[in-house]
Order: structure tokens, then C-alpha cells, then sequence
């Protein structure tokens, strides 16, 4: 289903100029075919705004290029743009509401979120072995979590 989602952030289909084909370039970038030239699609759009306007915020974007406030904090959910270092940050941590430049929680917070969960792994793991379930699949998921942990 996702692949036939060709509207995502609006993007476009036929060229504004002369109604040929735009053909994905790569990066919210579209090329027309026909007379070569280029458009973009909301994420490219808001990519743009974000490099030549540093410190730009959502709603300024918004009035500037069109694209919804909403659309621009999926896209800094999804991790797709990041807002430059020393700008006036719209993202909020949520889990503390500190500034953030991209994704869901700060850095702090988002270590003690990893730790909750390994605490209730832990939990789980201790539970499991008390009831003497899975006692051989779990070893192999301790070491991988043992693993990514050394990764963070
Ligand atoms: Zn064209
Ligand atoms: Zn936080």
C-alpha cells in the first residue's frame, strides 16, 4: 500500500510549466522531463527553507513556503530533516519539553528511556527464568541486548 502513497508531502506530479512528467530525483527533488524544470515536494521544500534560513521556525516556515506545522513535525519525527545547531528550536522533548533539533525525546531523556525499557527486559527476563519459561531463547537475547547496550 505505501508504494502507491505518491502523494506524500504533496508531491508533484506533473510540471507546473509545461504538464509533463516530474521524475523523483531523489531527496523531495523532481525533474520534468520535458523542460527540465525542477520542483519539489513539501519535505524538499522544507529542506530548502531550512538551508538558506537557519534558525528558522515552524510557523515562519509555514507562512513562508505553505507547508503545514503538522507535516514539518512528522517530518522532524520521522527524522527526515534536523533543525540546524544555534537556531531557535520548535521540537520539544516529549518527555521533559527541553529544546530538541529532531526526533521524539532529548538526548538525556532518551538514554533514561532506553534504560526503563532494559529495566522492565530485565524484569521480564527475571520473571521468565523464575517460571522457568524459555530458558534457551533467552540466552541468546541477553547477549544482544548486552551488545546494543555497549553501543549507545
Ligand atoms: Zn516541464
Ligand atoms: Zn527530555
Amino acid at each position: 500500500m505505501p508504494v502507491f502513497d505518491v502523494n506524500l508531502y504533496n508531491r508533484p506530479v506533473t510540471c507546473s510549466k509545461c504538464g509533463g512528467i516530474m521524475i523523483f530525483k531523489g531527496v523531495g527533488e523532481y525533474q520534468c522531463e520535458d523542460c527540465k524544470n525542477m520542483e519539489y515536494d513539501d519535505y524538499g521544500k522544507v529542506r530548502n527553507y531550512i538551508e538558506k534560513n537557519r534558525g528558522a521556525t515552524a510557523a515562519e516556515i509555514e507562512h513562508e513556503i505553505g507547508v503545514s506545522q503538522r507535516a514539518i513535525r512528522q517530518m522532524l519525527r520521522d527524522s527526515k530533516i534536523e533543525i540546524s545547531e544555534g537556531s531557535k528550536s520548535f521540537m520539544k522533548c516529549e518527555i521533559c519539553g527541553g529544546d530538541i533539533r529532531s526526533g521524539r525525546f532529548c538526548s538525556k531523556c532518551e538514554t533514561t528511556y532506553h534504560r526503563q525499557l532494559e529495566e522492565e527486559q530485565r524484569r521480564q527476563h527475571a520473571l521468565n527464568i523464575g517460571k522457568g519459561f524459555g530458558k534457551n531463547t533467552n540466552v541468546e537475547a541477553t547477549g544482544e541486548k548486552r551488545f546494543r547496550r555497549e553501543e549507545l
